[in-house]
């Protein structure tokens, strides 16, 4: 590998290369966007550099944290990723592993989701970071993720404490032409001491450890106070009367917003790369300085409700700054162009980006939401579950299922493993009114064994009855096709142990499990009512349903197995019950014809929809 060489990367293989130069040893995660291209970004320079690294897509992101930690007590360096929601299962481990502290590096990355494009929440990592009271780096760009990856390796190192990355999606997303560096080979073989009083501390040791750890967070905020290569300033050079500090990929947005006004040498800009623990000194001298200070920053106000004398500074607690939503240049354009005209620097233009929102709104264009795949197994089990139980409470749970929504069958979503414990709870909320109401949890096969377990045998434990159908497509779809344990392949691709979900299902406690291709849409309806049936009877229990059929996009060549043609007859009269109930994106609406139609060019002659027409219109085409 030649020193300088540069390669256009994504920001998460970068983030996987810096892993890799740092020469970490072990590299955990569970997938979630914006976080999953980092492990096979890793795999991939595993392979082309011939590396000894352990790689592991984990079961769930707190089982991933604990194997990384464990390797870094024997002295390893370790890398585990995650969204951040993932952090929210890691927590409990992070919260401790503050205290415990690390003898081998440790770097957590946690990809936010400012938006949220695709997560439930759009909580910043960085006040998790402060709520356990670790460190973290706020990289701008792929390049800069890359270094900071490696720095934060050294800082863990040096002082023992975990430190978190935490790139938004912009950063994990973007590409830049990113100068490689050498692989730094650490030849560290695993040795754990053992030490009770710090890996088993008890309260009273959690004590001391606390004080410790507020110690070395002292020293860490000194270095940080000069810290060139992450906390700088760029701008004016000279006193004017507007600074803004920022962070983040807002701070490259920021910095070509300037340039293109000409306004960059009108302003000084701090970038804070290193929010906690809080370079505190180096914020209030830049603030002395100016006579006003906005902060730009996402997803929360983390720099801003750390500055001391808040006095001078409009941001989001002023309400300069909006309290949600990823901050896009347009919005950074129109926030900027409020406070300079307010302060008298500049009257800017009205936004061209606000000009082409207001043009599109103008056009009329109809959104069009997203939607299951033509011909997903997991529309023809939604289906089969609204025509047998149309009344049930449907709580379902995170996955490319959520989509179930449009067809009104699903009614809750809340987090990783919620599909069961809602249900759960629903039923003894309503068993103590003696009401008996039918209720169907949907999970998918990488959420049940990420979370599903526990919930699971926590509802048969306590008595619950609901019907619980595990949409099984042999894969984690949504977030780009990641293994799980029921398919017995590692992150690698080398050979696992294949986990039977009936089997951990029977393990939960449960006896009525029974397992049908979703395809089958009348037989898995008659099973959805005997289901039904069980949990009312007086030897009941939960019924649990595995409706497995393998994702089509990720097996093209079985996912169709008998591929059938169908087509819809005159006699369809356009009543549309087939477009809001079914909602395959193959059929829609003949204008001309006023009935609907299927486009070929989507149609993967799957044939569930001939169980989609009540007026049994859609039928198999003649030969
Ligand atoms: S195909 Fe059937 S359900 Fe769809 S619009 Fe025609 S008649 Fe209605
Ligand atoms: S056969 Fe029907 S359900 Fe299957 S993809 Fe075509 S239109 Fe959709």
């Amino acid at each position: 590998m030649a020193k300088k060489e540069m390669r256009i990367l994504l920001g998460n293989v970068a983030i996987a290369r810096g892993i890799i130069e740092a020469g970490c040893h072990v590299v955990t995660s569970y997938p979630g966007t914006p976080s999953s291209e980092i492990i096979p970004a890793v795999v991939q320079f595993k392979k082309e550099l011939g590396l000894n690294t352990y790689i592991e897509w984990s079961a769930n992101e707190k089982v991933a944290f604990d194997n990384a930690l464990a390797a870094s007590m024997t002295g390893k360096r370790a890398a585990v990723a995650m969204k951040q929601v993932g952090l929210n299962v890691a927590s409990d481990s992070l919260m401790s592993s503050a205290y415990t502290g690390v003898i081998g590096g440790m770097v957590i990355i946690s990809c936010d989701d400012p938006g949220p494009l695709s997560s439930q929440t759009e909580q910043d990592s960085r006040f998790f970071a402060m709520f356990a009271k670790v460190p973290v780096y706020d990289p701008s760009t792929p390049q800069e993720a890359k270094e900071m990856v490696k720095d934060a390796f050294e800082l863990s190192e040096k002082y023992q404490v975990p430190v978190i990355l935490r790139p938004t999606i912009k950063v994990s997303h973007a590409k830049q032409s990113v100068k490689m560096s050498t692989i730094k080979m650490l030849d560290r073989q695993a040795d754990f001491k053992k030490d009770p009083d710090r890996w088993a501390a008890t309260p009273k040791y959690r004590l001391v450890l606390h004080k410790k750890l507020n110690e070395t967070l002292k020293k860490i905020q000194e270095k940080f106070e000069n810290e060139p290569r992450w906390n700088y300033e760029v701008g004016a050079g000279r006193d004017v009367p507007l600074g803004i500090i920022t962070c983040s990929v807002s701070f490259v947005v920021l910095l070509d917003i300037l340039e293109e006004l000409n306004l960059e040498k009108a302003i000084n800009v701090l970038k804070i790369g290193t929010p906690y623990p809080f370079p505190q000194k180096r914020v209030s001298e830049f603030i002395k300085r100016h006579e006003n200070v906005l902060v730009i920053e996402e997803t929360d106000s983390v720099i801003e409700s750390q500055i001391f004398d808040k006095s001078k500074v409009l941001g989001r607690l002023t309400g300069d700054i909006p309290l949600q939503g990823e901050l896009s240049p347009d919005r950074i354009y129109d926030i900027l162009a409020i406070v300079l005209k307010e302060l008298g620097i500049a009257d800017l233009e009205e936004s061209g980006d606000e000009k082409l929102h207001q043009l599109i709104e103008g056009l009329d264009v109809s959104v069009r939401r997203p939607t299951l795949c033509a011909g997903c197994p997991e529309r023809a089990a939604f289906y089969a579950i609204k025509r047998a139980l149309p009344k049930a409470i449907y709580s379902s749970d995170i996955g490319c299922y959520t989509l179930g929504l449009n067809m009104k069958a699903v009614d809750t979503v809340l987090d990783m493993g919620a599909g069961i414990t809602l249900a759960s709870g629903f039923y003894h909320a309503y068993h103590q009114d003696k009401e008996d109401v039918p209720i169907v949890a949907t999970m998918g096969d990488s959420t049940f064994f990420h979370s599903g377990t526990a919930s699971l045998l926590n509802a048969v434990y306590n008595n619950a009855r609901f019907i619980l159908v595990i949409l099984d497509n042999e894969i984690t779809a949504m977030t780009g096709m990641q293994p799980t344990p029921g398919l017995g392949i590692t992150a690698d691709g080398s050979e696992g142990k294949k986990i039977s979900l009936e089997e951990l299902i029977k393990g939960c406690g449960v006896q009525w499990i029974k397992t049908i291709d979703p395809y089958d849409v009348e037989n898995l309806i008659k099973l959805l009512k005997e289901g039904r049936k069980y949990t009312q009877r007086s030897d009941g229990g939960i019924a649990v349903i595995v409706a497995r059929h393998p994702c089509l996009i990720r097996y093209p060549d079985v996912g169709v197995e008998h591929p059938v043609k169908v087509e819809i007859t005159e006699d369809c009269d356009g009543c549309l019950y087939c477009l809001d109930y079914f909602e395959c994106p193959a059929l829609y609406l003949s204008e001309e014809k006023d009935r609907v139609e299927i486009d070929r060019n989507f149609c993967v002659d799957c044939g569930v929809c001939i169980h989609a027409c009540p007026k049994k219109t859609i039928v198999l085409m003649e030969k």
